[in-house]
Parts: C-alpha cells; structure tokens; sequence
C-alpha cells in the first residue's frame, strides 16, 4: 500500500546544501510508489518549490503562524506558504514543544490557522522515556491529541498525524515495529473519537534504509516521518523506494 513518507530536514543544511540535496532527490526520484514530501527549512523554501515543480515530490515547511497575517515579527503565515506551493505543515514537533516551549493551545490554533488554508497539519505527539516507562505513554499521547485537536473540524480538510517517541528521534534506537502498530492502533482510534474521521498516522523515529521494511508491514503505520536519514539522498531514496 501506498505510504507518505515526509523528510524533515530541520535546521541542518545551509541554504546550498538544501538546494544540492532537493536537486539530487528530485533527479533520482522520477517514479515511486509512496507519496513523498520534503520539509525544507523557511530560508529555502520558494527556491526549492522551484526544484520540485516539475517533480512528484511535494512541498512542506516546518511550522507555520497561528493567523494570516499581522504584527507578528519573525513568524510565517500559512497563507503565505500555500500560495508557494506548500501542502503540508509540520506542528508541535517535540523540539519546538521543548526548545520553543510550543504549548497544545499554540499549536491547536497553528493546526486551525493552517486547516482555513487548506495545508495539511501533520501534527506531532509522543512520550518522554520516563513517561513511557512509567506506563503514562498512552495517557500522555491522549492529552496532546485531545488538546491539539480541541474543535478542529475536518469536513472538509484533511490532517495527519505522526507519532514520534521522544526518545527514539535522532537516538538510532527506533522502537520496536510491533509496539509502534500497538500505538498507531491506539492513536487512530482516540483521533478517530475526537474528530469523527479516520486519519493517517506516520511513525518517525530513527528510521532509517535498514529497518524501514520491519515498519511498512505494520498494518496500522501509513507513513513516516524521517529526520537524520533524510539528510543523505541515496539513503532518503532507499526509504522512499521501500
Ligand atoms: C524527527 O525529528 O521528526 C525525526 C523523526 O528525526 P530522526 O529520523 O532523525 O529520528
């Protein structure tokens, strides 16, 4: 089955970097099976819309402002970003909640503000290691999803969400396939309560070209969320090409 695999680049490449990486992806990815979209950071963006425009890749950003427009210094409007060609919005990404001290009630009026422009808010939850072995994983997963998505209305929108254990991102320790589909199966169904429609939910967490197979067959993960291993092309297209 089709997956959506959505690379994350955060801020680790320099602007040049970003555009050689987006350049290499684009040429060697002519044809795929999954559906596959890059997250540049803000500073590359309309540049590498331009790289992607002619490729199926799609364009995404990492973040993006609670209104349209304003007196808000230093923010990006979700406006803005659809008109360039953005599809997707990363939200409440665990080193914006911890670095950035991003709340649920910011990143619930971010998902709002994205949703009226129609972008698509791939909204991020997972447990702290002392959270998951305190058995709180699931409690706390609840609560980011029931303020995150507090009167988020998806008739006629689409949302994502990506489940990343905080102590499986960038640590090279994934978690284990089957409790991964365990937590996917959970999400789906506390989502599915709260917005009355079955939404995908992605795995990120140290995936990388060796252990991405032992993931894609788990019934309930539909897609991923990659950071380090999207850094590299050969091994981002390995991944893509799964
Ligand atoms: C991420 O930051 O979203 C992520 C999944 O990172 P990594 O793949 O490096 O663990």
């Amino acid at each position: 089955m089709k997956k959506l695999i959505i690379a994350n680049w955060k801020m680790k490449l320099g602007f040049n970097e970003s555009l050689v990486l987006a350049k290499k992806i684009s040429n060697k990815l002519k044809s795929n099976k999954n559906n596959i979209v890059i997250c540049p950071d803000y500073l590359s963006l309309v540049s590498i819309a331009n790289i992607l425009k002619n490729s199926k890749i799609v364009l995404g950003a990492q973040d993006s402002a609670i209104v349209d427009s304003g007196a808000y210094t230093g923010e990006v409007s979700p406006l803005n970003l659809k008109s360039i060609g953005v599809k997707y919005v990363i939200l409440g990404h665990s080193e914006r909640r911890e670095h950035l001290h991003e709340n649920s009630a910011i990143i619930n009026d971010k998902i709002k503000a994205a949703l009226k422009n129609k972008l698509i808010p791939v909204l991020c939850v997972g447990e702290k290691l002392i959270e998951r072995e305190a058995g709180e994983a699931k409690l706390v997963i609840s609560d980011q999803l029931r303020r995150g998505l507090n009167k988020v209305d998806l008739k006629n929108n689409n949302l994502v969400i990506a489940y990343e254990p905080i102590w499986a991102i960038g640590s090279g320790k994934a978690i284990a396939p089957l409790e991964a589909e365990e937590m996917h199966q959970f999400i789906k169904s506390q989502a599915n309560k709260i917005l009355k429609k079955i939404v995908p939910v992605l795995y990120g967490g140290s995936v990388d070209s060796k252990n991405i197979s032992s993931f894609m067959s788990q019934k309930n993960i539909d897609g991923f969320l990659v950071g380090g291993a999207s850094l590299k092309s050969d091994e981002f297209i390995k991944i893509c090409l799964q």
